[in-house]
Protein backbone atom coordinates (compact mmCIF):
# COMPACT_ATOMS: atom_id res chain seq x y z
CA UNK A 1 0.00 0.00 0.00
CA UNK A 2 1.86 2.99 -1.31
CA UNK A 3 0.11 6.59 0.29
CA UNK A 4 0.67 9.05 -2.24
CA UNK A 5 0.61 9.17 -6.10
CA UNK A 6 2.90 11.82 -6.28
CA UNK A 7 6.48 11.77 -7.73
CA UNK A 8 7.89 9.47 -5.33
CA UNK A 9 4.88 6.87 -4.77
CA UNK A 10 4.53 6.79 -8.54
CA UNK A 11 8.39 6.35 -8.88
CA UNK A 12 8.22 2.82 -6.22
CA UNK A 13 4.98 1.68 -7.41
CA UNK A 14 6.54 1.36 -11.14
CA UNK A 15 9.32 -0.28 -9.45
CA UNK A 16 7.50 -2.60 -7.40
CA UNK A 17 5.07 -3.70 -9.95
CA UNK A 18 8.25 -4.09 -12.70
CA UNK A 19 9.75 -6.78 -9.82
CA UNK A 20 6.58 -8.72 -9.96
CA UNK A 21 4.45 -6.97 -6.87
CA UNK A 22 0.88 -5.44 -6.70
CA UNK A 23 0.92 -2.33 -5.00
CA UNK A 24 -2.19 -0.19 -4.61
CA UNK A 25 -1.59 3.30 -4.38
CA UNK A 26 -3.93 5.88 -2.87
CA UNK A 27 -4.24 9.12 -3.69
CA UNK A 28 -5.95 12.25 -1.74
CA UNK A 29 -6.73 14.08 -4.58
CA UNK A 30 -10.07 13.37 -6.98
CA UNK A 31 -7.62 13.07 -9.83
CA UNK A 32 -4.21 13.78 -10.43
CA UNK A 33 -3.67 17.53 -9.08
CA UNK A 34 -2.61 20.32 -11.49
CA UNK A 35 -1.33 22.55 -8.69
CA UNK A 36 1.98 23.32 -10.26
CA UNK A 37 5.14 25.31 -10.31
CA UNK A 38 8.25 24.72 -12.45
CA UNK A 39 11.16 22.58 -11.56
CA UNK A 40 14.66 21.79 -13.23
CA UNK A 41 15.22 18.08 -13.68
CA UNK A 42 18.56 16.48 -13.29
CA UNK A 43 21.31 15.05 -11.71
CA UNK A 44 19.70 11.91 -9.33
CA UNK A 45 16.26 11.97 -10.90
CA UNK A 46 17.33 12.37 -14.70
CA UNK A 47 19.64 8.74 -13.90
CA UNK A 48 16.34 7.44 -12.40
CA UNK A 49 14.23 7.95 -15.10
CA UNK A 50 16.94 7.01 -17.47
CA UNK A 51 17.04 3.06 -15.47
CA UNK A 52 12.93 3.84 -16.00
CA UNK A 53 13.16 4.37 -19.93
CA UNK A 54 11.23 7.21 -19.31
CA UNK A 55 14.08 10.32 -20.80
CA UNK A 56 12.02 10.02 -24.12
CA UNK A 57 8.90 11.46 -22.67
CA UNK A 58 10.82 13.91 -20.22
CA UNK A 59 12.75 15.37 -23.35
CA UNK A 60 9.23 15.41 -25.46
CA UNK A 61 8.10 18.42 -23.69
CA UNK A 62 8.66 21.37 -24.72
CA UNK A 63 8.16 24.91 -23.07
CA UNK A 64 9.30 28.25 -25.12
CA UNK A 65 11.63 29.47 -22.54
CA UNK A 66 15.22 29.70 -24.20
CA UNK A 67 16.81 31.74 -21.76
CA UNK A 68 16.86 32.69 -17.71
CA UNK A 69 17.17 36.70 -16.94
CA UNK A 70 18.01 38.03 -13.72
CA UNK A 71 15.94 41.71 -14.21
CA UNK A 72 15.47 44.79 -12.15
CA UNK A 73 12.33 46.56 -10.92
CA UNK A 74 12.17 47.66 -14.15
CA UNK A 75 12.40 44.19 -16.20
CA UNK A 76 15.74 45.22 -17.21
CA UNK A 77 18.13 42.02 -17.49
CA UNK A 78 20.97 42.13 -15.37
CA UNK A 79 22.61 38.67 -15.93
CA UNK A 80 21.38 36.20 -19.06
CA UNK A 81 22.05 32.38 -19.40
CA UNK A 82 20.68 30.84 -22.29
CA UNK A 83 18.90 27.41 -21.41
CA UNK A 84 21.85 25.30 -23.72
CA UNK A 85 24.17 26.85 -21.35
CA UNK A 86 22.66 24.88 -18.38
CA UNK A 87 22.23 21.71 -20.63
CA UNK A 88 25.88 21.61 -21.62
CA UNK A 89 26.52 22.19 -18.22
CA UNK A 90 25.10 18.99 -17.40
CA UNK A 91 25.48 16.98 -20.57
CA UNK A 92 22.62 17.37 -22.26
CA UNK A 93 20.50 15.40 -19.25
CA UNK A 94 18.34 18.32 -17.94
CA UNK A 95 14.82 19.58 -18.63
CA UNK A 96 12.42 22.46 -17.20
CA UNK A 97 9.43 21.10 -16.44
CA UNK A 98 6.24 21.11 -14.41
CA UNK A 99 5.62 19.60 -11.41
CA UNK A 100 2.51 18.22 -13.04
CA UNK A 101 4.35 16.89 -15.59
CA UNK A 102 6.06 14.44 -14.26
CA UNK A 103 3.42 13.54 -11.85
CA UNK A 104 1.31 12.82 -15.43
CA UNK A 105 4.03 10.48 -17.36
CA UNK A 106 4.74 8.54 -14.05
CA UNK A 107 0.83 8.01 -14.04
CA UNK A 108 0.93 6.95 -17.49
CA UNK A 109 3.53 4.67 -16.77
CA UNK A 110 2.10 3.00 -13.70
CA UNK A 111 -1.26 2.92 -15.62
CA UNK A 112 0.14 0.95 -18.52
CA UNK A 113 1.49 -1.81 -16.10
CA UNK A 114 -1.66 -1.76 -14.64
CA UNK A 115 -0.93 -0.64 -10.86
CA UNK A 116 -4.06 0.43 -9.14
CA UNK A 117 -4.49 3.87 -8.07
CA UNK A 118 -7.46 4.93 -6.15
CA UNK A 119 -8.15 8.49 -6.32
CA UNK A 120 -10.03 10.74 -3.47
CA UNK A 121 -8.86 8.02 -0.26
CA UNK A 122 -6.46 8.32 2.48
CA UNK A 123 -5.75 6.20 5.36
CA UNK A 124 -7.39 7.10 7.93
CA UNK A 125 -5.49 4.15 10.87
CA UNK A 126 -2.57 1.99 10.28
CA UNK A 127 -2.03 -1.19 12.86
CA UNK A 128 0.93 -3.42 12.12
CA UNK A 129 0.23 -6.72 13.39
CA UNK A 130 3.88 -7.67 13.00
CA UNK A 131 2.95 -10.75 9.82
CA UNK A 132 0.76 -8.29 8.01
CA UNK A 133 -0.78 -4.40 8.49
CA UNK A 134 -4.56 -3.61 8.52
CA UNK A 135 -5.18 -0.36 7.29
CA UNK A 136 -8.85 1.49 7.54
CA UNK A 137 -9.52 3.82 4.72
CA UNK A 138 -11.68 7.26 5.19
CA UNK A 139 -14.57 6.06 3.15
CA UNK A 140 -14.53 3.40 6.20
CA UNK A 141 -13.39 0.16 4.16
CA UNK A 142 -10.45 -1.91 5.39
CA UNK A 143 -8.14 -3.87 3.71
CA UNK A 144 -4.69 -5.76 5.26
CA UNK A 145 -1.13 -5.04 3.08
CA UNK A 146 2.31 -7.09 3.48
CA UNK A 147 3.69 -3.53 3.86
CA UNK A 148 2.73 0.30 3.84
CA UNK A 149 4.66 2.96 2.64
CA UNK A 150 4.10 6.69 3.71
CA UNK A 151 4.81 8.79 -0.23
CA UNK A 152 2.39 11.24 0.79
CA UNK A 153 4.23 14.65 0.84
CA UNK A 154 5.90 17.36 3.31
CA UNK A 155 2.46 16.91 5.39
CA UNK A 156 2.65 12.76 5.36
CA UNK A 157 -0.59 11.32 7.37
CA UNK A 158 1.40 7.87 7.45
CA UNK A 159 3.75 10.16 9.20
CA UNK A 160 1.33 11.34 11.69
CA UNK A 161 -0.19 8.12 11.96
CA UNK A 162 3.09 6.49 13.05
CA UNK A 163 5.51 9.09 14.00
CA UNK A 164 3.41 11.65 15.42
CA UNK A 165 2.74 15.25 15.30
CA UNK A 166 4.99 16.92 12.29
CA UNK A 167 5.56 19.81 14.21
CA UNK A 168 8.34 17.28 15.91
CA UNK A 169 10.03 16.62 12.24
CA UNK A 170 9.39 20.21 10.81
CA UNK A 171 12.24 22.32 9.94
CA UNK A 172 11.01 26.01 9.11
CA UNK A 173 13.42 27.71 6.81
CA UNK A 174 11.87 31.53 7.53
CA UNK A 175 10.41 32.13 4.29
CA UNK A 176 6.68 30.84 2.51
CA UNK A 177 6.16 29.71 -0.91
CA UNK A 178 3.41 30.73 -3.44
CA UNK A 179 2.83 29.58 -6.82
CA UNK A 180 -0.07 29.47 -9.42
CA UNK A 181 -0.37 29.06 -12.85
CA UNK A 182 -2.31 32.00 -15.30
CA UNK A 183 -3.89 30.44 -18.60
CA UNK A 184 -4.14 34.10 -20.13
CA UNK A 185 -1.52 37.09 -19.66
CA UNK A 186 -0.55 39.55 -21.68
CA UNK A 187 2.93 40.74 -19.69
CA UNK A 188 6.05 41.31 -21.44
CA UNK A 189 7.75 38.71 -20.80
CA UNK A 190 8.33 37.23 -24.19
CA UNK A 191 10.33 33.53 -23.94
CA UNK A 192 12.64 34.21 -20.98
CA UNK A 193 12.11 32.57 -17.76
CA UNK A 194 12.96 35.97 -15.39
CA UNK A 195 13.89 36.06 -11.72
CA UNK A 196 13.45 39.53 -10.05
CA UNK A 197 14.68 39.66 -6.20
CA UNK A 198 14.11 42.52 -3.60
CA UNK A 199 15.25 42.91 -0.12
CA UNK A 200 12.76 39.62 1.54
CA UNK A 201 10.93 38.66 -1.61
CA UNK A 202 12.05 36.32 -4.74
CA UNK A 203 9.41 36.25 -7.74
CA UNK A 204 9.99 33.60 -10.96
CA UNK A 205 8.28 34.37 -13.82
CA UNK A 206 8.02 30.99 -16.57
CA UNK A 207 6.17 31.84 -20.14
CA UNK A 208 4.48 28.86 -21.22
CA UNK A 209 3.42 29.80 -24.17
CA UNK A 210 -0.24 30.67 -25.90
CA UNK A 211 0.08 33.22 -23.29
CA UNK A 212 0.28 30.59 -20.70
CA UNK A 213 3.05 31.50 -17.28
CA UNK A 214 3.43 29.96 -13.82
CA UNK A 215 4.46 31.86 -11.42
CA UNK A 216 6.36 31.20 -7.88
CA UNK A 217 6.89 33.49 -5.24
CA UNK A 218 9.16 33.46 -2.32
CA UNK A 219 8.93 35.86 0.51
CA UNK A 220 10.51 36.08 4.27
CA UNK A 221 8.25 35.71 7.07
CA UNK A 222 7.93 34.82 10.60
CA UNK A 223 5.93 31.42 10.83
CA UNK A 224 2.08 32.25 11.27
CA UNK A 225 -1.23 30.67 10.88
CA UNK A 226 -2.56 31.24 7.23
CA UNK A 227 -6.41 30.12 7.00
CA UNK A 228 -6.21 29.00 3.30
CA UNK A 229 -9.01 31.55 2.47
CA UNK A 230 -6.28 34.11 3.02
CA UNK A 231 -3.36 33.02 1.45
CA UNK A 232 -3.70 35.01 -1.51
CA UNK A 233 -4.56 38.02 0.19
CA UNK A 234 -1.24 37.17 2.25
CA UNK A 235 0.64 36.97 -1.24
CA UNK A 236 -0.50 40.22 -2.63
CA UNK A 237 0.74 42.13 0.88
CA UNK A 238 3.93 40.63 0.61
CA UNK A 239 4.82 41.67 -2.44
CA UNK A 240 2.49 45.08 -2.21
CA UNK A 241 5.11 47.68 -4.29
CA UNK A 242 7.31 44.98 -5.51
CA UNK A 243 9.07 45.82 -8.97
CA UNK A 244 8.43 44.07 -12.77
CA UNK A 245 5.01 42.93 -13.01
CA UNK A 246 5.19 40.79 -9.53
CA UNK A 247 1.64 43.39 -8.23
CA UNK A 248 -0.07 43.29 -11.70
CA UNK A 249 0.08 39.28 -12.00
CA UNK A 250 -0.99 38.72 -8.32
CA UNK A 251 -3.85 40.90 -9.60
CA UNK A 252 -4.14 38.94 -13.06
CA UNK A 253 -4.33 35.63 -11.29
CA UNK A 254 -8.19 34.84 -10.69
CA UNK A 255 -8.03 31.36 -9.31
CA UNK A 256 -9.13 29.34 -12.13
CA UNK A 257 -6.41 27.58 -10.79
CA UNK A 258 -4.86 26.00 -7.54
CA UNK A 259 -2.98 28.34 -5.58
CA UNK A 260 0.29 26.72 -3.54
CA UNK A 261 1.10 28.26 -0.80
CA UNK A 262 2.86 26.74 2.07
CA UNK A 263 5.76 27.35 4.61
CA UNK A 264 9.57 26.21 2.65
CA UNK A 265 10.37 23.84 5.93
CA UNK A 266 12.56 20.44 5.73
CA UNK A 267 11.46 17.30 7.29
CA UNK A 268 13.81 15.62 9.10
CA UNK A 269 13.15 12.45 11.00
CA UNK A 270 15.16 10.17 13.29
CA UNK A 271 13.71 6.82 11.87
CA UNK A 272 12.43 6.36 8.48
CA UNK A 273 11.02 3.29 9.41
CA UNK A 274 8.33 1.25 11.85
CA UNK A 275 8.08 -2.72 11.35
CA UNK A 276 6.21 -3.27 7.83
CA UNK A 277 5.74 0.71 7.19
CA UNK A 278 8.21 3.36 5.88
CA UNK A 279 8.52 6.74 4.55
CA UNK A 280 10.00 8.41 1.55
CA UNK A 281 10.28 11.40 -0.54
CA UNK A 282 9.50 14.15 0.92
CA UNK A 283 7.28 12.33 3.84
CA UNK A 284 10.98 11.76 5.54
CA UNK A 285 13.45 14.06 3.23
CA UNK A 286 11.87 16.69 2.53
CA UNK A 287 14.96 19.65 1.64
CA UNK A 288 12.76 22.52 0.22
CA UNK A 289 13.06 24.29 -3.23
CA UNK A 290 16.46 25.60 -2.07
CA UNK A 291 18.06 22.41 -2.66
CA UNK A 292 16.38 22.65 -6.14
CA UNK A 293 16.64 18.71 -6.15
CA UNK A 294 14.04 17.46 -4.18
CA UNK A 295 12.03 15.27 -6.93
CA UNK A 296 15.36 14.16 -8.29
CA UNK A 297 16.02 12.56 -4.63
CA UNK A 298 12.13 11.40 -4.09
CA UNK A 299 12.61 9.15 -7.47
CA UNK A 300 16.31 7.94 -5.95
CA UNK A 301 14.28 7.19 -2.73
CA UNK A 302 11.83 5.38 -4.39
CA UNK A 303 14.07 3.21 -6.91
CA UNK A 304 16.22 2.62 -4.24
CA UNK A 305 13.67 1.20 -1.23
CA UNK A 306 12.47 -0.89 -4.68
CA UNK A 307 15.28 -2.07 -5.34
CA UNK A 308 16.63 -3.04 -1.98
CA UNK A 309 13.45 -4.90 -0.94
CA UNK A 310 13.96 -6.76 -3.97
CA UNK A 311 17.42 -7.82 -2.99
CA UNK A 312 16.44 -8.94 0.56
CA UNK A 313 13.67 -10.89 -1.17
CA UNK A 314 10.73 -10.90 1.63
CA UNK A 315 13.01 -9.43 4.82
CA UNK A 316 11.21 -6.50 4.34
CA UNK A 317 13.23 -4.74 8.01
CA UNK A 318 17.04 -5.59 6.09
CA UNK A 319 15.76 -3.97 2.89
CA UNK A 320 14.49 -0.82 4.72
CA UNK A 321 17.31 -0.37 6.83
CA UNK A 322 19.68 -0.63 3.99
CA UNK A 323 17.50 1.89 1.87
CA UNK A 324 17.84 4.41 4.65
CA UNK A 325 21.36 3.65 5.21
CA UNK A 326 21.93 4.62 1.68
CA UNK A 327 20.19 7.52 1.46
CA UNK A 328 19.55 9.48 4.65
CA UNK A 329 23.40 11.13 4.50
CA UNK A 330 22.67 12.38 1.08
CA UNK A 331 19.38 13.39 2.31
CA UNK A 332 20.94 15.18 5.18
CA UNK A 333 24.04 16.83 3.12
CA UNK A 334 21.66 18.07 0.59
CA UNK A 335 19.53 19.51 3.57
CA UNK A 336 22.28 21.45 5.15
CA UNK A 337 23.09 23.37 2.16
CA UNK A 338 19.65 23.98 1.64
CA UNK A 339 19.50 25.90 5.06
CA UNK A 340 22.32 27.33 4.83
CA UNK A 341 21.69 28.81 1.15
CA UNK A 342 18.27 29.38 2.73
CA UNK A 343 19.93 32.71 4.87
CA UNK A 344 21.12 34.26 1.08
CA UNK A 345 18.95 33.01 -1.39
CA UNK A 346 16.20 35.97 -0.03
CA UNK A 347 17.88 39.41 0.02
CA UNK A 348 17.49 41.14 3.01
CA UNK A 349 17.67 45.24 3.31
CA UNK A 350 21.27 45.10 4.13
CA UNK A 351 22.51 43.04 1.14
CA UNK A 352 24.59 44.59 -1.14
CA UNK A 353 22.92 44.15 -4.94
CA UNK A 354 26.40 44.79 -6.83
CA UNK A 355 28.27 41.84 -4.36
CA UNK A 356 24.92 39.74 -5.68
CA UNK A 357 25.24 39.95 -9.03
CA UNK A 358 29.01 39.86 -9.30
CA UNK A 359 28.14 36.17 -7.19
CA UNK A 360 25.24 35.36 -10.09
CA UNK A 361 27.12 36.29 -12.75
CA UNK A 362 29.95 34.55 -12.11
CA UNK A 363 28.34 31.31 -11.01
CA UNK A 364 26.00 31.52 -14.32
CA UNK A 365 29.43 31.86 -16.39
CA UNK A 366 30.06 28.91 -18.89
CA UNK A 367 33.29 28.04 -17.55
CA UNK A 368 31.98 28.21 -14.13
CA UNK A 369 28.70 26.83 -14.52
CA UNK A 370 29.58 22.80 -14.88
CA UNK A 371 31.06 23.17 -11.13
CA UNK A 372 28.65 25.35 -9.55
CA UNK A 373 26.39 22.18 -10.59
CA UNK A 374 28.85 19.71 -9.34
CA UNK A 375 28.92 21.42 -6.22
CA UNK A 376 24.89 22.04 -5.84
CA UNK A 377 22.90 18.62 -6.95
CA UNK A 378 24.14 17.42 -10.01
CA UNK A 379 25.95 14.75 -9.32
CA UNK A 380 23.61 11.84 -9.17
CA UNK A 381 23.80 9.46 -6.27
CA UNK A 382 23.29 6.39 -8.31
CA UNK A 383 26.62 7.13 -10.00
CA UNK A 384 28.37 4.58 -7.50
CA UNK A 385 25.68 2.59 -7.85
CA UNK A 386 27.03 -1.03 -9.35
CA UNK A 387 23.48 -1.96 -10.46
C1 LIG B 1 7.98 25.93 -5.51
C2 LIG B 1 8.76 24.64 -5.53
C3 LIG B 1 9.76 24.46 -6.46
C4 LIG B 1 10.48 23.27 -6.50
N1 LIG B 1 11.46 23.13 -7.43
C5 LIG B 1 12.10 21.95 -7.54
C6 LIG B 1 13.08 21.77 -8.57
O1 LIG B 1 13.41 22.71 -9.32
N2 LIG B 1 13.66 20.54 -8.69
C7 LIG B 1 13.31 19.51 -7.86
O2 LIG B 1 13.82 18.40 -8.04
N3 LIG B 1 12.43 19.67 -6.86
C8 LIG B 1 11.81 20.86 -6.68
N4 LIG B 1 10.88 21.03 -5.68
C9 LIG B 1 10.64 19.92 -4.72
C10 LIG B 1 9.76 18.81 -5.26
O3 LIG B 1 8.57 19.32 -5.83
C11 LIG B 1 9.41 17.84 -4.13
O4 LIG B 1 10.56 17.49 -3.42
C12 LIG B 1 8.75 16.58 -4.69
O5 LIG B 1 7.50 16.93 -5.26
C13 LIG B 1 8.56 15.54 -3.60
O6 LIG B 1 7.90 14.41 -4.12
P1 LIG B 1 6.97 13.51 -3.20
O7 LIG B 1 6.40 12.48 -4.09
O8 LIG B 1 7.71 13.10 -1.99
O9 LIG B 1 5.83 14.47 -2.68
P2 LIG B 1 4.72 15.21 -3.53
O10 LIG B 1 5.20 15.51 -4.88
O11 LIG B 1 4.26 16.33 -2.66
O12 LIG B 1 3.54 14.12 -3.65
C14 LIG B 1 2.79 13.71 -2.54
C15 LIG B 1 1.47 13.16 -3.04
O13 LIG B 1 0.76 12.64 -1.92
C16 LIG B 1 -0.58 13.13 -1.93
N5 LIG B 1 -1.04 13.15 -0.54
C17 LIG B 1 -0.76 14.06 0.42
N6 LIG B 1 -1.32 13.70 1.58
C18 LIG B 1 -1.97 12.53 1.35
C19 LIG B 1 -2.71 11.65 2.17
N7 LIG B 1 -2.91 11.90 3.46
N8 LIG B 1 -3.24 10.53 1.61
C20 LIG B 1 -3.03 10.25 0.28
N9 LIG B 1 -2.33 11.06 -0.54
C21 LIG B 1 -1.79 12.17 -0.01
C22 LIG B 1 -0.48 14.50 -2.59
O14 LIG B 1 -1.72 14.91 -3.12
C23 LIG B 1 0.56 14.21 -3.66
O15 LIG B 1 -0.03 13.69 -4.82
C24 LIG B 1 10.17 22.23 -5.58
C25 LIG B 1 9.17 22.40 -4.63
C26 LIG B 1 8.47 23.60 -4.60
C27 LIG B 1 7.40 23.78 -3.56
Amino acid sequence: MISGAGIAGLTLAICLKEYGDDPVVVEQSPALPDDGYMMDFFGSGWDVAERMGLTGALRALRYPIDKLQFVNAEGKSYATVPIKRIKRALDGKYVYLRRPDLVRILYERAEALGVEVRFGTEIADIRDQGTHVDVAFDDGSTDEFALVFGADGVHSGVRRLMFGDESQFARFLGAYVAAFHIEDHDLPVGQVAQIHEEPNRVAFYYPLGDRKLDATFVFRLDEVDVPPEQQLSFVRRAFKGAGWIGEALIDAYKGSAPLYFDTMTQIAIPRWSRGRVTLLGDACGCLSLLAGQGSHMAMAGAYILAQELQRYDGNHAAAFASYEAMMKPAIAERQEDASAFAKIFIPTAQSKPWLRRLVIQTAFNPLVLPFAFRAFGSRSILEDDEV
